[in-house]
């Protein structure tokens, strides 16, 4: 077997898992919980054993396990945009992007589109949206879509990536922790390469695996749903295999506590 990222046979058991780490959402699995990472010798990425059963997460089961329903959409929403802005993620996320364009010239938020993929609650592309940007945003499930589009005025496609038709290009496409849920991370990535305007940027978030192993396996980095936890490197090389180079990579620990990799590709 090789590493999914840098293609590498050099990878050997890391951490196991024979019950669920504290704060994990308990899905409706059938049979003994055990899962397992790999570590990659060579790029250092972190790739599971678990796969979930077919037709299962992210149809339904995702949101109705993890949020209760279109109301627990609202109730969360409304508690995470009510955070203060020093210990929002998502506040942080969106001045660091607005910084980035800024930086480049572009000051004119409000001729700029933003696609973001695997938008869930919407709080990112609403923060985009507050700040001038042309929000859209493509989600799987139908009650965060909903959400999205009744209570937050954005623009939703519904579907999954993989099989989605998108019309448009747009300036900034973003992945904010969406590529460590997928089994083909490169794959994802690369449909992305269409979908940008000359020019156009992809703004890349991921679970950074190098600083949550140094304190603790049963962080939320290592949560099952994360089939893929990835190190500078892995980052690196999943977007040079998917078409991009990449501008700007940086290592951070979030208000929330996350340890994060987010940056910038551009077309190769
Ligand atoms: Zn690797």
């Amino acid at each position: 077997m090789k590493c999914p990222i840098c293609e590498s046979t050099r990878h050997q058991p890391s951490f196991q898992y024979h019950e669920p780490p504290q704060g994990e959402v308990r899905y409706p699995l059938e049979g003994k919980y055990f899962r397992e990472y790999s570590l990659c010798e060579t790029c250092g990425h972190y790739f599971s054993s678990f796969r979930w059963p077919k037709n299962s997460v992210y149809e339904g089961t995702y949101v109705e396990s993890t949020y209760k329903g279109i109301e627990g959409i609202r109730n969360t929403y409304s508690r995470i945009r009510a955070l203060p802005p020093e210990r929002s993620d998502n506040t942080g996320r969106v001045n660091y992007i607005c910084d980035h364009f800024r930086q480049a010239g572009n000051e004119d938020f409000g001729a700029l589109s933003l696609l973001d993929i695997g938008a869930g609650l919407g709080v990112f592309p609403a923060g985009m949206k507050e700040k001038g940007w042309k929000s859209h945003a493509l989600d799987p499930d139908s009650l965060a879509c909903r959400h999205m589009q009744e209570d937050l005025g954005i623009e939703v496609f519904q579907g999954d990536f993989f099989a989605a038709k998108i019309p448009g290009k747009f300036d900034l496409v973003s992945f904010n922790k969406v590529l460590e849920h997928v089994e083909d991370p490169v794959e994802m990535l690369r449909l992305a390469k269409p979908l940008l305007k000359k020019g156009g940027l992809v703004y890349l978030e991921l679970p950074d695996g190098e600083g949550a192993a140094k304190e603790s396996q049963d962080r939320e980095e290592f949560f099952i749903d994360h089939l893929h936890v990835f190190s500078a490197s892995s980052y690196s090389v999943c977007a040079d295999r998917a078409g991009f180079q990449l501008i700007k990579l940086e290592r951070i620990r979030e208000p929330s506590t996350k340890y994060t990799l987010r940056g910038f590709l551009a077309e190769a």
